[in-house]
């Protein structure tokens, strides 16, 4: 194994960070909220390709969780964290604490508005606030040439990329595929909440999303008949419960109702008082 730097404040990121750059190496950054699996570090091999050195953050962002979510309970494994980065070839782990982010005083959010108000920003008010927020200083911290976030959060990935363009960054945003499990359920750390039973029924949600793309295929055209067809496969799963099914434009994340170019369908599925996510892009 490797070795990794772990670091816990934003002086010590940025001295080494001043030092890479001295030595013309390219900063690739991939922020997390730690609980990795193969979703997570799919993303550092992504950036290990396009980057000389990788940092990874490891920080359960408290203002992106709304009152009665699962910031305490947010599962926590890092030392199992620390070693998969190490494998993967990721140079330094940053993981600050709240105060370090959030020094007193600190009295700035960032809101990109329009593209936060449908999916999950209409069921998660604050959360794009902190998303965004949380980026806007890590990038400061980091200042990465280049970052990389999942597809699987494909409403932040949009909400990331709108922010960095408007406020002209200068970090170029790459788009990780989704990582899934065998039967197809897009890896979470969130999924480690569900029971067995919960966890063999969640399948149905990949499994719904891929009869949209068939239908896709097929030539339908219709969102109102693609969603309806999605919502009759989920139904099959007694302890699912549809938060949304939506089909949206990619980028600004309005409804469309004739996929006419690729469309994004998006979904929340709450089994028991697990909330999962996943979405597929549907190119007619
Ligand atoms: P999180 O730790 O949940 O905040 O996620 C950190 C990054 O990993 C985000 O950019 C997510 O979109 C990405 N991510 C989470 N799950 C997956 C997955 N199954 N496949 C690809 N990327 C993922």
């Amino acid at each position: 194994m490797k070795d990794i730097t772990i670091l816990r404040t934003a002086e010590q990121v940025g001295n080494l960070v001043n030092r890479w750059r001295q030595a013309g190496m390219r900063i690739g950054f991939v922020p997390t909220m730690g609980a990795l699996h193969q979703g997570h570090l799919s993303l550092v091999s992504q950036a290990l390709g396009e980057a000389d050195r990788i940092i990874v953050s490891i920080f359960v962002n408290p203002t992106q969780f709304g009152q009665g979510e699962d910031l305490e309970s947010y599962p926590n494994t890092f030392d199992e964290d620390l070693m998969k980065l190490e494998e993967a070839g990721a140079h330094c782990v940053f993981f600050p604490s709240v105060a370090e982010i959030y020094p007193d005083g600190f009295s700035t959010s960032v809101h990109v508005s329009g593209l936060t108000e449908t999916l999950c920003g209409k069921y998660r008010p604050e959360h794009f606030d902190g998303v965004a927020t949380v980026c806007a200083v890590l990038f400061g911290i980091v200042r990465p040439d280049i970052a990389v976030f999942g597809r699987k959060d494909a409403q932040q990935l949009a909400v990331i990329r709108r922010m960095v363009d408007d406020l002209r960054l200068g970090v170029l945003v790459l788009a990780g595929e989704i990582i899934r499990e065998p039967d197809g359920l897009a890896m979470s750390s969130r999924n480690s909440y569900l029971s067995s039973e919960q966890r063999k029924q969640a399948a149905v949600v990949c499994i719904g999303l891929s009869r949209a793309a068939e239908l896709v295929s097929e030539g339908e055209r219709d969102a109102v008949r693609i969603c309806d067809a999605v919502r009759e496969v989920i139904a099959e799963a007694p302890l699912a419960t549809i938060q949304y099914l939506e089909l949206v434009d990619p980028d600004t994340m309005k409804p469309v109702e004739k996929l006419n170019t690729p469309g994004l369908l998006a979904v929340a599925v709450y089994f028991g008082q697990t909330r999962l996510i996943d979405n597929v892009i549907l190119k007619p």
